[in-house]
């Protein structure tokens, strides 16, 4: 059976860009469904973050002429994140899987029949993964570097390379749906959901048009949303840093004892040298001890699931009654 392929393509203010990239997608679909890779169902489904520009009016004309084109339009600009999530769900009723993109056509839409080859051979998630970064500039490399590196130091298991650009079968997608995060960092979500991943590698072309939604500031925001949703580790160094102030101000407290007792030191000196390491270790400590307990709270919050149950053995039907997955 032909799977029904969602493409999945947030866009805000992207009028400049979608008419070519409609052309590109519809041309790619249209191959796809003739190699029987996607089946009659498959769509595009243009997700309109609350842009400014023209870019609603062109999705609703483009859905008009064209069959494959489908549109979503959200209130409100609730950035790249929530407009895909919002797209994937909306994808989740009706396709087996789907394909998150960009509506700049940076992601090669060359291989999108290789994810759907991947998904058919088994795989709930393929990641797509850029094989060099040499369209970016130094300072992005560089960055996005130190970025990957800093997060594994903190324990955050990320996907090397890897941005938005992957397909999630229809069980992926349920899977994602638990995680109620509002915080949202999905490139750290989904290697959670754990089921079996693969990779498709692809260049990274310049943007066809418009300009990048994603200036420095948002990059930042968006990097510090990503340690401070999966990391309670620096939390947990604030800990460590009063144990650590604590235990050198004893040998503080000795040196301040020793000099003045030795007569080197002006009255009053020792009592206030000494208060200072104490209370600033003793402080420390304290703030750590209350960030282990607020970092806990926060784990609850976040209310993510606590296991997922891949396979059964002895089952012979979807137990919610929808088809099976090819
Ligand atoms: N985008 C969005 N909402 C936003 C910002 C961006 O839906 O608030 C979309 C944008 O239209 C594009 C994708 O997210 O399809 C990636 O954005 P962009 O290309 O500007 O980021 P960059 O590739 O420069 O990191
Ligand atoms: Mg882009």
């Amino acid at each position: 059976m032909k799977p029904t392929v969602y493409l999945v393509i947030p866009c805000y203010n992207e009028e400049e860009v979608l008419p070519e990239t409609v052309r590109q997608l519809t041309q790619r679909l249209s191959e796809m469904q003739a190699q029987g890779l996607a089946g009659e169902g498959s769509r595009m489904l243009f997700v309109d973050d609350g842009s400014r520009d023209g870019t609603w009016r062109l999705i609703e004309s483009f859905a008009g002429e064209n069959p494959l084109v489908r549109g979503l339009k959200l209130a409100h600009n609730r950035g790249h994140q929530n407009a895909l999530l919002a797209g994937l769900m909306e994808a989740r009723t009706c396709a087996d899987c789907a394909i998150s993109l960009d509506a700049d056509l940076q992601d090669d839409v060359s291989v999108l029949p290789q994810f759907v080859q991947k998904f058919l051979e088994g795989c709930d998630v393929v990641y797509g993964v850029r094989s060099s970064r040499e369209t970016d500039t130094l300072f992005k490399r560089a960055t996005a570097q130190g970025f990957y590196r800093f997060m594994k130091l903190l324990g955050v298991e990320l996907v090397y390379n890897h941005a938005d650009y992957r397909l999630m079968s229809r069980r992926a997608l349920d899977a994602l749906a638990e995680y109620r995060e509002v915080n949202l960092f999905l490139r750290g979500v989904v290697p959670l959901i754990g089921y079996r991943s693969d990779y498709v590698f692809y260049e990274r072309h310049e943007r066809f048009a418009g300009e990048s939604k994603y200036p420095l500031r948002r990059m930042l925001a968006f990097a510090l949303d990503g340690i401070t949703s999966f990391s309670v580790k620096p939390l947990r160094l604030i800990s460590t840093l009063g144990l650590l102030v604590s235990a050198g101000s004893v040998a503080g407290l000795l040196y301040a004892l020793i000099s003045h007792f030795c007569g080197h030191t002006v009255a009053g000196w020792t009592a206030i040298v000494c208060s200072i390491w104490l209370l600033g270790g003793v402080q420390l400590l304290c703030v750590g001890v209350v960030g282990t307990y607020v970092g806990k709270i926060y784990s609850e919050v976040k209310a993510r699931p606590r296991y997922r149950v891949e396979q059964k053995t002895g089952e012979d039907r979807p137990q919610d009654g929808r088809p099976p997955l090819p």
